[in-house]
């Protein structure tokens, strides 16, 4: 399993990296049915730009999202015009992916299909069902994608928001099973420990600073130190910060982390890549 942190800006599109946007694949050498696998988690603003340099989008199997700020889901948009206007779209292109024979499966909050529709400017009856197959998110509830599985769990957060722990074959140790967790947008919360159990990965949000932003109110961000807090808690095997904002020192962020947990730590850069 390999994880490409795409997208690492927190809350909009930053100098060096677009949102929220993270690759998750099999590659073919683990993968039980020997053709690589493709799953994104997140697709927030200009991420679909920095995505085609990790990957083809006609060869994602499935898209994650994990709630419905726009830095976390707006290049739907952008892909579900490259899906239905690519001139390969529906062929079987050489290398590529046997072709679905429905849309792309979009796992979300409830309303993930209006409020992608309404981005988009759908007018009344028309829907993006032949590109994007959305599905609505429960918690605890797994989806199989090929040979990874998918277990959203809730994060706390001002809307409908989840992280999701993902499963799948290891390419650090094969013949095993891997582990990341991905926390999405989240304060800290015992659920979000609890889901992010023994993980390989933790792949944690950190946009908030000690002493700047935590006193604005509970429920939207983890500072550093709340990062480092839900990685020694849940006894992650490592730690990846993202979403840190522009204006973010990631030095700070990445000292606070360290201050509360002892393993590896860093903060995630656009297009850097993990293997577990
Ligand atoms: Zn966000
Ligand atoms: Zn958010």
């Amino acid at each position: 399993m390999r994880l490409v942190t795409v997208g690492v800006s927190g809350s909009f599109a930053g100098p060096g990296s677009p949102a929220s946007c993270h690759l998750v694949q099999v590659p073919a050498d683990v993968s039980p049915d020997g053709r690589e696998w493709n799953v994104v988690l997140d697709l927030g603003n200009g991420a679909l730009g920095a995505l085609q340099r990790a990957v083809e989008p006609l060869d994602l199997d499935a898209v994650a999202i994990s709630h419905l700020h726009p830095d976390h889901f707006v290049d739907l948009c952008g892909l579900y015009v490259y899906l239905r206007y690519h001139p390969e779209r529906g062929t079987e292109r050489t290398g590529g992916h046997p072709r679905r024979a429905g849309g792309l499966p979009v796992l979300g909050p409830a309303d993930v299909a209006e409020r992608v529709g309404a981005a988009y400017g759908l007018g009344p009856g028309e829907h993006m069902g032949g590109q994007l197959d959305f599905r609505a998110w429960s918690a605890g509830e797994q989806v199989a994608v090929g040979p990874l599985v998918l277990e959203p769990f809730r994060a706390y957060h001002p809307v409908e928001a989840y992280g999701v722990r993902v499963t799948g074959p290891s390419s650090a140790r094969p013949g095993t099973t891997a582990t990341l967790v991905y926390t999405g947008d989240t304060d800290y919360s015992p659920g979000v420990v609890e889901a992010a159990r023994d993980a390989d990965l933790l792949l944690c949000e950190a946009a908030f600073h000690e002493g700047r932003d935590d006193c604005v109110e509970p429920g939207i961000h983890l500072t550093g130190r709340g990062a480092g807090r839900v990685a020694r808690e849940s006894g992650a095997r490592r730690l990846v910060l993202t979403h840190l904002p522009a204006w973010n020192d990631p030095a700070v962020t990445l000292a606070e982390a360290r201050a509360e947990y002892a393993g590896p730590a860093e903060v995630a850069t656009g297009g850097a890549a993990f293997t577990l």
